[in-house]
């Protein structure tokens, strides 16, 4: 090369340089130049999506989370935070939204149940919580009283504690069970109808005798006044899971009520390594829990019902062309509020029980899950309306229309 053309493409190497800046937009200067195509993992791995018309189970994950509660997940992972310092200011925002004293987030209602009764049973005393789970000799307390009728198995998380459970079914007995062992009265919310306690005199008992209380409110974040409604009425400890009715990361729930006892019970919690060192939830669940609450109760709780019952309509209706099959439109009171249908059909005319046609809905494409009917009908199923993405009542109804009407 000469020296002169040397000179000219040096000379005209920024120049060229500052036209490329200068000519195109800044990201596609920055960036590869062509994106990779996005991963679609679910099918790398072979996984097949359910339509989910059954429950906030964890056995099909639940529910989905809304893009808010996602942003916030995202826009917060990537830094390094303090931990501690996450869950004060998270905690103290739900503890306000929620007429709450203290809150902290959890690894859901279990975990805030697990870590709730270590807070009461070792105070602030840090020795007690080296101690957790053996109580004998160490000058804590050890039983805790519920209702028979409570304890649907979620109640086993307080004897991780190491706790044990005397269970009861009237007034009477609960108070004839308390002794100088007692640590808590507890309450699981769902099971209201068929305790014979109900809440105020649950309350009232406790308060006698000076003794704490926690309830178990997992799966009842609706009606939305649930969020408050038994910090007001005194509970000391109300536990909840965040990714059920308020669509919060899965893996997270609640724990708030007394001041105290909410210190005592992060006591025993990440990122110390008490007994629920495996309860870790990290900073952006933590966050996405403060958005999943305000988010929540900010929400337009009478227009997301109107969208459910319209659903349930589409469904209702369209079931109407099935001969033989008859449908109703109810609300359970506890767990999961909201329009839930039962569909049935006379066994004469159509010749499939409710176990094989969930069995088909399942198997089929798409998936769909449902459940079976909480009075045992075998000739029916129960759906639920309120975990559907818009337009899948329409895919709903098309899958159980098809194959009621295979088998008449
Ligand atoms: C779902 C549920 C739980 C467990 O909640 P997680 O958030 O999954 O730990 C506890 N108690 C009751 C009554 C529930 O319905």
């Amino acid at each position: 090369m000469k020296r002169r053309e040397i000179i000219k493409l040096l000379s005209a190497a920024p120049i060229a340089g500052g036209i490329i800046g200068a000519g195109l937009p800044l990201d596609s200067v920055k960036a590869e130049p062509v994106a990779a195509p996005k991963r679609d993992l679910i099918k790398e791995l072979g996984l097949k999506p359910i339509i989910n018309a059954d429950c906030v189970c964890t056995t099909i994950t639940a529910s989905l989370m809304p893009q808010e509660v996602l942003d916030a997940i995202t826009s917060t992972a990537s830094e390094f935070l303090n931990l501690d310092e996450v869950q004060d200011k998270v905690g103290a925002k739900i503890a306000e939204m929620c007429h709450a004293e203290a809150a902290t987030v959890t690894a859901g209602t279990f975990s805030a149940m697990v870590l709730g009764m270590a807070g009461v049973l070792t105070g602030m005393d840090t020795n007690k919580v080296k101690q957790l789970p053996f109580l004998e000799g160490t000058g804590m307390k050890s039983e805790v009283i519920l209702q028979k009728s409570h304890a649907d198995g979620y109640h086993a998380a307080l004897t991780h504690a190491g706790v044990k459970l005397i269970f009861v079914e009237t007034f009477e007995e609960a108070e004839a069970a308390i002794n100088d062992k007692t640590a808590m009265l507890w309450y699981m919310n769902k099971g209201t109808a068929t305790g014979k306690v109900k809440h105020a005199e649950w309350l009232a008992l406790a308060k006698k005798y000076n003794l704490p209380t926690m309830i178990d409110i997992a799966s009842d974040a609706n009606p939305v006044e649930n969020l408050w409604k038994f910090n007001d009425m005194g509970f000391d400890l109300v536990a909840l899971s965040g990714g059920k009715a308020m669509r919060g990361p899965q893996s997270a729930g609640i724990l708030m009520g007394k001041k105290n006892l909410i210190a005592a019970a992060r006591l025993s919690a990440p990122p110390r390594t008490g007994i629920c060192r495996g309860h870790k939830v990290n900073k952006e669940e933590i966050i996405a829990m403060y958005v999943t609450v305000q988010r929540y109760i900010n929400l337009d709780h009478d227009k997301e019902w109107k969208i459910w019952e319209d659903r349930a309509a589409v469904i209702t209706n369209g079931l109407k062309a099935v001969d033989g099959v008859s449908t109703e439109v109810f609300v359970p009171p506890f767990n999961s509020r909201s329009p839930t249908l039962n569909i049935f059909w006379d066994s004469n005319k159509i010749k499939l029980t409710g176990a094989q046609l969930r069995e088909k809905l399942i198997n089929g494409e798409p998936a769909i899950a449902v459940k079976g009917m909480r009075d045992k009908r075998t000739h029916g199923i129960e759906a639920t309306v309120f975990l559907l993405k818009p337009g899948q009542e329409d895919i709903v109804l098309r899958r159980i229309k098809e194959e009621l009407q295979k088998t008449s």
